[in-house]
């Protein structure tokens, strides 16, 4: 290696003494480990030296950790091998505009960590003593592979040779991947990756989901039997971002239209109908989409508890209804917004995951799912009853308390899932039965289905007028795109599926709204909602408990969704209204037992009605009965059904509930028809 350049080492020193006394005598103190450059310093102090660290940084930054090795500090402190960290580095790359004619210069990404290995100690001095005559041997290591020595520089024989440990110079190392962040995006773009290697005081600091920015010397390296590249950064800095919404550049020009669309009286439908313009229908679903982007207001409590203003909501229904299609949308919308499937693209799924794969060369790596990499924006996640049996046990504390713990091989990590979760799920069997409670048919827990603020079904029926809007609504949707694939202009065709606001805007609109507006409830607004809510708890009958006080916090967060639409400080009794509206239409779907009309949150929270518990309880006791009176352990079925029916239990529901207390193995039927309650 050549020997630094004396000017270089000098240039830096003068440096060093203008602007860096302060983060020198931080080290001196042991407050920090390794030296931080400000990137605008060096420009201000010497353009020269900023372009040679630009282009030449490798040989540039090795002058200037010479240079600090001789600084001038408290004699008792050495600054030999500490490390100069670039920071504030203005010149960003974008990771998918990275190119071969970068390499070997700095470059600069911001991201999000998508993995991040164990940290593990890397040795960079190897110290040999020659087991013959005892001479010790310095390696200096590079790359991958450990290099003993090929001959004692004492006997001149070849070894062997003991690795003394004490004796050599070992680095704390950790290799992570950076990925473009949702909000950097257009709509829909698949992001690109870097993968980054750091040593020293910087690792460790960073967990995947973090939002980064990683600056270091772009590198490439062959890839196996090929001529092909791969990049990689092997990392000077990497630094965390907590920043909200700020790189999503917002002109003036860009508020005035924002502020001209607030101010329509036709605000509401005008968001709602730009949401999914090509999907027929659906208004509440749609509405309570927008309702889901604007997002409540988080909350922290004087003693530190936190209260989400993230939203959930799940769609079920029939195949073949647009769910998969208003989840895109939603995905393009978001500001932050993330579309995968429950069935996982990746391996760490919805949640996070500890994997022993090729990207850590057999180190534990600690990966991102969905919900963590979606951090502060929406995750949609399609066919979420798919998802891995992991992913169900973590997702209600990631729901919840918006985090994701992992604890397996050493690794312990927290990892933030601060996002609102966007689900869609299809019937266990088929169709959607609206007769039947939503927990029996869909593969998700009854827990873990009431963690969802909103749930709506869609059902595929036919219906003569609405089929026919529906199929001219899709053939124009077509139309228009046939037109527009065959260079014709689509513009006539186009009028009833183009958004009233194109998705940009309304993607600007509503990052604005989160950072600007944190709306606080009028008096008329709060009374409204407690009233809605006592009224809600008092209907049906004794015993059955409608709504638990988890519909009122998210009828809170609604409303204040509803308020940021207006982009308003304020909410006002319009935004309960609105709340209300949209929890009723829910509630309606699936929070009704459909036998008694009445509300009862345990179809959703126990996923069996008070009414069919009820049900359940008589038809055991029927069976009990019968058997008792005819000195046996069993009771054929039609004896069951006619009493059942003197009861006032059609025979229909007295079957259906037979065939699940079988399969669930409360009763049995030891012989055909004859049935007997277990236990
Ligand atoms: P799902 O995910 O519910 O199974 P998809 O989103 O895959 O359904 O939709 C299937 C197809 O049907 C899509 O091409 C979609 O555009 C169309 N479709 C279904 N319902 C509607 C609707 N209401 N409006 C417009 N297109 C619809
Ligand atoms: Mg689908």
């Amino acid at each position: 290696m050549a020997a630094e350049s004396p000017e270089l080492v000098e240039t830096w020193n003068s440096f060093y003494r203008r602007y860096c006394k302060d983060e020198v005598g931080r080290i001196a103190q042991g407050e920090r480990e390794s030296l931080r450059v400000f990137y605008t310093d060096l420009v201000q102090y010497d353009p020269d030296l900023a372009d040679d660290l630009l282009l030449h940084p490798e040989e540039t930054l090795r002058a200037a950790e010479r240079a600090l090795a001789e600084f001038d500090v408290a004699a008792d402190v050495s600054l030999e091998n500490t490390s100069v960290r670039v920071s504030e580095f203005t010149q960003k790359t974008e990771i998918r505009e990275i190119r071969s004619e970068d390499v070997n210069k700095l470059v600069s990404v911001e991201g999000i960590v998508r993995k991040a290995t164990d940290v593990l100690p890397k040795i960079l001095e190897a110290t040999f003593e020659c087991q013959r005559c005892g001479t010790l041997t310095q390696i200096t290591q590079h790359g991958n592979d450990f290099r003993e020595p090929h001959e004692c520089n004492g006997c001149e024989r070849k070894g062997p040779f003991e690795l003394l440990h004490d004796q050599s110079r070992f680095v704390d190392s950790q290799k992570i991947r950076v990925q473009e962040s949702p909000e950097g995006l257009r709509g829909g773009q698949t992001p690109k990756k870097i993968d980054v290697n750091i040593e020293g005081d910087v690792t460790g600091e960073v967990a995947p989901g973090d939002r980064v920015t990683a600056t270091g010397i772009l590198r490439a390296r062959p890839q196996e039997d090929s001529t092909t590249f791969d990049l990689y950064i092997e990392g000077n800095n990497v630094e965390i971002q907590d920043q909200d919404f700020e790189d999503f550049e917002i002109t003036e020009e860009d508020v005035t239209r924002i502020r001209e669309i607030a101010g329509r009286d036709s605000l509401f439908e005008d968001i709602r109908e730009s949401i999914a313009p090509s999907i027929y229908g659906y208004e509440m679903e749609k509405m309570a989409m927008v309702l889901q982007l604007f997002s409540g207001v988080t909350k922290t409590l004087p003693d530190e508890t936190r209260i989400r203003g993230d939203m959930h909501v799940l769609l079920v229904g029939d195949p073949g209804t647009a769910k998969s299609q208003l989840l895109q949308y939603a995905q393009k919308i978001a500001p932050r917004g993330i579309y995968t499937s429950g069935k996982g693209a990746t391996s760490a799924g919805l949640t996070a995951a500890a994997v022993q794969d090729d990207f850590g060369d057999g180190k534990w790596t600690l990966e991102a799912g969905a919900l963590v990499l979606a951090d502060k924006g929406i995750a949609c996640v399609d066919e979420v009853d798919k998802m891995r049996a992991e992913d169900r046990s973590a997702l209600h504390e990631a729901l919840e308390q918006q985090q994701v713990s992992v604890a397996k091989a050493g690794i312990n990590a927290t990892l933030k899932s601060r996002c609102s979760l966007l689900g869609a799920a299809n019937p266990k069997h088929g169709r959607f039965d609206k007769y039947e409670g939503i927990a029996e048919q869909i593969d998700l827990e009854p827990a873990l289905i009431s963690r969802f603020d909103l749930i709506f079904t869609v059902h595929d029926e036919p219906d003569e007028e609405e089929d026919s809007r529906l199929a001219s609504h899709i053939l124009q949707t077509n139309y228009a795109g046939e037109l527009s694939a065959g260079g014709e202009d689509p513009k006539e065709a186009m009028e009833s599926i183009e958004p009233d606001i194109e998705s940009e805007l309304l993607r600007k609109y509503i990052a604005y709204s989160r950072r600007e507006c944190h709306p606080k409830m009028t008096e008329d607004a709060r009374e409204r909602l407690e009233e809605f809510y006592v009224d809600l708890r008092s209907s049906g009958s004794e015993d059955v408990v409608p709504v638990t006080a988890r519909k009122l916090e998210a009828l809170v967060r609604l409303a204040e969704a509803s308020a940021r639409v207006r982009l308003s400080d304020e909410v006002a009794m319009e935004d309960a209204e609105r709340a209300i509206e949209v929890t009723m239409a829910s509630l309606e779907e699936v929070g009704m037992d459909p036998d008694t009309k009445e509300f009862d949150i345990d179809i959703i929270e126990a996923g069996t009605s008070h009414s069919q518990r009820e049900r359940i309880r008589s038809i055991k006791e029927i069976i009990r009965r019968i058997a008792e009176d005819n000195d046996e352990d069993w009771a054929p079925r039609d004896d069951i059904l006619q009493m059942a029916e003197d009861n006032g239990i059609e025979a229909e529901k007295v079957q259906k509930e037979l065939d699940q207390l079988k399969t669930k193995g409360e009763i049995y039927e030891p012989r055909n028809e004859r049935f007997r309650v277990s236990g």
